[in-house]
Parts: structure tokens; C-alpha cells; sequence
């Protein structure tokens, strides 16, 4: 899903740098390149040194349930959320996984597999609207007999039967900041916190739940090493997903583990001699750079009869010691009177997004990434501009 302005070449540099006002702005996707300054701005700091005869096992820790996590990046996650303060690591298995996406398949089949050999009926994965539209995706991909998605979890009737729901807070694609919906006593509930990171919303607790999931992709930016984590209390669960992630890869790229331990390092190191070097610290360098974004996007929205933003309220962050804005990852767009499919209208503008119908809701919604590079960030604000002042003048 690469736009062909940001296709990298081999050694991961960009191979285009213009972009004509032909080109269709791909941001349909969340890829998290807006960070990149930052860590060009860390030079060599992040540069990590792996010899021919280096990690070349299977193993990490044979002690540990996940025996292919390296223990120091166990040891960097677990520090990570006690210098941000979102999660609770005491009392928990660590699962690593390439990316969170692949926890969540192994979640899906170590909360559904059977002790017996029969299987019952699936098990419902519902998540309340409007929600990430891979949810589904990744559920029905297999048609698999152990469970299948049951869509929206406000409407969803649960009957006593087993169920899982997924909590995605603060919500992709909304921004929104959510709780479990469903009531039954036979369900279980994943919280995937992809965007509980302080550059899009203010810490109010350290989540306390019995599964959770984090991903580097969203926290430093680094989504291409596939690096996400999952933070279980019960050691059966944990186990299960192991079980999943061995047979579905063996583990999880050793060179990634290290590279997210390096980077960890430095975001952390960053983070907590604060006030000596205030520019190092990431979350306040990426919090500005959001609210400079957002600031652009209300700016042009203002007075456009095309599309409404909605409001997020501010809240106490404890990150910060601040009232902070939500500044959420994507812009959740509505588009006014008189236009039906929001991202159609956007298609219209050359700017690739994702409909409302992806995600479960009316196509009079759309989203849009604001995690772009900056000069497609600001090509998609002149774009926008530019469809309200033509509309203004009757165009
Ligand atoms: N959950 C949510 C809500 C997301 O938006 C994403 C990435 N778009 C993921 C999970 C998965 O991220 P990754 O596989 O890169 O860890």
C-alpha cells in the first residue's frame, strides 16, 4: 500500500522527494514516517552493530515462557512503561510478537483453541463502531471454526455465550478514548493501546488489564522492524501464544529485538534527563509536531463546507504534569450536506483515504493519516484548502 512518492529504496533512504500536484497523496495507511526527524536528529546514537556469528539461534531465554524474547528488550519494555507510565509490567508475561498484528492472531487462537478435541461453536470478536477496519480483516481471513467476527459491540447480543471484545483506546480510526461495551460475564476483553503514547494523548493511568497490546510502530515510529508486545497475566494465555507465534514463525527477528532495545535506550535515556537536553526528549518532540499538524488541519477546516472535525476533550496527562490535547494519529473526517461518500469526495482531491465503511460506520466518514512525511502532510492541507476556497467561490 506504498505510495510511489515514499518508496524507499534499499538502504532506506526515500527515492522521490517531489511530489507534483498530480499525485495522489496515499494516506490511507497509518505508516508512522512523521517521526523520522527525530531519529535522524539522534545521528549515530541509535547505530547498532551485529557481527556474522551474532544471534544466530532460534533461542532467546529457554527460561522464559516466550523463549525467543531477548531479555534485554523484556528489560527496555518494561522500563519504557515506567518512564511514560501507560501500562502496569509487574506480574506479567511479556509475548513478543512481529508487529502487534501477529499477537492479536495469536490471541485470537490462544482465547478461542479448545481444550478438547471437539470444537464448539466460534467464538464472537466484536469491537464497538466506528473500529479498525483490520479487526475483521485479520478475523476472516482463515473462516476459521474457532471464531468469527460478530461486528459492532453496541449492538452486539451476547446471549450468555462466550465472546471476545476488542478495545482499541485511544481508537483507531476516532481518536477516541474507550471502555468495554458488551456486559456479559463470559467475555474476554484485549485493549490493543497501538496509540496509548503521550504525543497523541494524555496518560491518565497506568492500564491494569489482563491483556494487553503495544506496538513499537506507533509508539517510536520504527514499524518496519515489526516489533509489538503483548503484556499477559495469565501464564496460560501467554503460553498459548507462544505456542501460536512458534508455529506461525518461529519466534521473532532477533535483529529487530535488538535494534527496538537500542532505540528504547535512547528514547528512555531521552526521556529522563529531561531538562538538560530538552530537544532529546521524543514524546515532547513528537507532541509538538502532532499539535503543529492538528493546529494546520482545524486552521484549514475552519470554514470549510466540505468536511467537520470532532472535538476531543483535554485531560490530565501524568506524562506531562499538563492538561493535554488529544492529537490523535488520524483525522476522522465527516463530510458535510449534499456529500454522501466522504472518500470519494477526498478521491476527488487526490488524497487517499480509508471510508467510513471500513471501519463500520456511514460513508460520510473517512480517515486520513496524519502520520505522513511532512511534505505530503502539507500537500493534503493545501489540497484541502484549496477544494474550500473553490467551493466558496462556486466552483
Ligand atoms: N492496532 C491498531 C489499532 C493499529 O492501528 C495498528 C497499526 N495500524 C496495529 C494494531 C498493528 O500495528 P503493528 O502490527 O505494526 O504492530
Amino acid at each position: 500500500p506504498l505510495n510511489k512518492t515514499s518508496l524507499p529504496s534499499a538502504n532506506g533512504t526515500r527515492t522521490t522527494t517531489t511530489l507534483s500536484s498530480n499525485s495522489v497523496l496515499a494516506l490511507n495507511t497509518g505508516d508512522p514516517t512523521v517521526f523520522e526527524p527525530f531519529w535522524q536528529k539522534m545521528g549515530d546514537k541509535c547505530d547498532v552493530l551485529i557481527r556474522g556469528s551474532d544471534l544466530m539461534s532460534y533461542y532467546s531465554d529457554k527460561n522464559n515462557v516466550c523463549w525467543f524474547l531477548e531479555p534485554e528488550l523484556g528489560d527496555a519494555i518494561k522500563r519504557l512503561h515506567g518512564v511514560v507510565g501507560n501500562a502496569v509490567t509487574d506480574d506479567r508475561h511479556i509475548v513478543l510478537g512481529t508487529g502487534s498484528t501477529q499477537l492479536f492472531q495469536a490471541l485470537l487462537y490462544a482465547l478461542t483453541a479448545p481444550a478438547a478435541s471437539e470444537p464448539d461453536e466460534p467464538v464472537s470478536v466484536v469491537s464497538s463502531a466506528p473500529y479498525y477496519s483490520l479487526y475483521p480483516e485479520m478475523i476472516e481471513i482463515l473462516h476459521s471454526g474457532l471464531y468469527k467476527w460478530a461486528g459492532d459491540a453496541y449492538t452486539f447480543n451476547e446471549d450468555g455465550g462466550p465472546y471476545i471484545e476488542v478495545v482499541n483506546s485511544p481508537n483507531n480510526p476516532d481518536g477516541t478514548h474507550r471502555e468495554a461495551v458488551v456486559n456479559g460475564d463470559k467475555g474476554k476483553v484485549i485493549y490493543d493501546f497501538a496509540y496509548y503514547w503521550p504525543q497523541y494523548t494524555a496518560i491518565t493511568s497506568a492500564a491494569d488489564h489482563d491483556i494487553m497490546l503495544f506496538t513499537l510502530s506507533k509508539c517510536t515510529g520504527h514499524a518496519g522492524s515489526r516489533i509489538g508486545w503483548a503484556l499477559v497475566k495469565d501464564k496460560d494465555i501467554a503460553e498459548k501464544m507462544t505456542d501460536y507465534i512458534a508455529i506461525s514463525s518461529i519466534g521473532v527477528s532477533k535483529e529487530s529485538q535488538v535494534r527496538a532495545v537500542k532505540v528504547i535506550g535512547v528514547l528512555c535515556d531521552g526521556c529522563e534527563n529531561d531538562g538538560l537536553v530538552e530537544s532529546e526528549n521524543f514524546f515532547e518532540f513528537s507532541r509538538n509536531l502532532m499539535a503543529k499538524r492538528w493546529q494546520k488541519l482545524r486552521e484549514a477546516l475552519k470554514h470549510s463546507e466540505c468536511f467537520t472535525l470532532s472535538k476531543h476533550p483535554r485531560q490530565h496527562c501524568l506524562f506531562t504534569g499538563e492538561f493535554t490535547k488529544t492529537l490523535p494519529a488520524f483525522a476522522w473526517l465527516k463530510s458535510k450536506e449534499g456529500i454522501e461518500d466522504c472518500n470519494e469526495f477526498l478521491r476527488g482531491l487526490k488524497i487517499a483515504g480509508r471510508g467510513g465503511k471500513a471501519f463500520g460506520v456511514d460513508p460520510i466518514f473517512a480517515r486520513v493519516s496524519m502520520l505522513s512525511r511532512e511534505d505530503e502532510f502539507n500537500q493534503f492541507i493545501e489540497r484541502l484548502v484549496v477544494a474550500t476556497k473553490g467551493i466558496s467561490n462556486g466552483h
